[in-house]
C-alpha cells in the first residue's frame, strides 16, 4: 500500500528500527527491492534520485513506482531522493510522490532554510512528507570511488536544531561519517554526533551512504535515532557482479531478459539481507 514517509517513520519510531530507502532507476531494482520487503513483511521506501534522471526519467518511473507501491502487500513510501531544484520536486509531488527530499545542503544556511520552507508548503498542499539535509555528504548519489575526508563537513548539532525548528521537516539527513558510493576505506561514524542531533531535534535522522556500513554500525546508529537509511550502490554492484558471473559462465545465447533477471535476483538477495538488519528492534541509547 502507498503511504507517506511520516507513516513509515512512525512505525520505525515505535519499533526503534530503521526503514530502508532504495533507489529504483530500473525495473530490476524496483522489483528486487519490493519482493525483498514483502518476504520480510517490512515497510520500505522506494526512491527516485534526481541524479538518475538520465537513466530513467521521472515521468516514466514515477507512475511505475506509485503503481507498484499501491499493489504491494507492505507499506511503501514513494520518495524523491536529493531533489536539488524546486520545479523538479514539484513535478514529483504532482505525480503523487508521498515524500520528497529537498537537498539544499550546499547552499548557505539561510538559503537552505528559505527553500526548505517553500518545499514544506508545496508538500503540505499534497499531503506529502519532507526530508531535508544539513551538512554535506561527499559524492553524488550513485557515485563511485572517491576518497574525501567526510569530517570536514559534519552536521553541527546546534545548527540542526535551528534548522528543524524553523522548517518543521519530517526527517533530517545528517552528515556524520558516511559517504555516497563505494568506501575506499572503512567508514568511521561519529555516533556521539548522531545522538546529540537526535536529542536536540527529536526528529528521525536519515543516514545517506548506508551501503558498505557494517551491520554493527547500523545497529548503533539506529539505537541513536537513525530511522531511515539510504542504501543503493552496493545493491547495484551486487546486481552487476551477478550479471558478470553468469556472462562468464554462459555457454549458449544470452538475451537481455536473462541479464535483467540475474541482476534482479542478486539485488533481491542483497536488499533482503540489509532490510533484515534495519528491521531489528534496537535498545534506544537516547
Ligand atoms: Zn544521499
Amino acid at each position: 500500500m502507498l503511504v507517506t514517509l511520516k507513516d513509515v517513520l512512525e512505525i520505525a519510531e515505535k519499533r526503534t528500527c530503521a526503514i530502508g530507502g532504495f533507489n529504483g532507476p530500473n525495473l530490476a531494482s524496483i522489483l528486487g527491492v519490493l519482493s525483498a520487503a514483502e518476504e520480510l513483511n517490512a515497510p520500505v521506501i522506494l526512491m527516485h534520485a534526481q541524479s538518475h534522471e538520465s537513466y530513467m526519467p521521472l515521468e516514466v518511473v514515477g507512475p511505475i513506482l506509485l503503481r507498484e507501491a499501491e499493489r504491494s502487500s507492505v507499506p511503501v513510501c514513494v520518495h524523491l531522493d536529493h531533489g536539488v531544484d524546486i520545479p523538479y520536486l514539484e513535478k514529483a509531488l504532482n505525480l503523487g510522490f508521498t515524500s520528497v527530499m529537498y537537498d539544499g545542503s550546499t547552499l548557505p544556511f539561510e538559503e537552505n532554510i528559505a527553500n526548505t520552507q517553500k518545499v514544506i508548503r508545496l508538500a503540505a498542499a499534497k499531503g506529502a512528507s519532507v526530508e531535508a539535509e544539513i551538512g554535506v555528504m561527499h559524492g553524488a548519489e550513485g557515485s563511485v570511488d572517491h576518497d574525501e575526508d567526510p569530517a570536514s563537513v559534519y552536521t553541527d548539532p546546534e545548527s540542526a536544531k535551528e534548522f528543524v525548528e524553523r522548517t518543521g521537516i519530517d526527517a533530517l539527513a545528517c552528515s556524520f561519517g558516511t559517504v555516497h558510493g563505494i568506501y575506499l576505506k572503512e567508514p568511521k561514524l561519529d555516533f556521539d554526533r548522531v545522538a546529540k542531533i537526535r536529542k536536540l531535534t527529536g526528529k528521525p535522522i536519515v543516514m545517506h551512504g548506508g551501503s558498505g556500513v557494517s551491520h554493527d554500525d547500523y545497529r548503533k546508529v539506529i539505537a541513536r535515532g537513525v530511522r531511515k537509511i539510504n542504501y543503493y550502490t552496493y545493491m547495484a554492484r551486487a546486481g552487476a557482479d551477478n550479471v558478470k558471473k553468469h556472462l562468464a559462465e554462459a555457454k549458449g545465447t544470452v538475451l537481455f531478459e536473462h541479464i535483467e533477471s540475474w541482476a534482479m535476483e542478486a539485488i533481491h538477495d542483497d536488499v533482503k539481507k540489509t532490510i533484515s538488519v534495519f528491521w531489528e528492534s534496537q535498545t534506544p541509547v537516547v
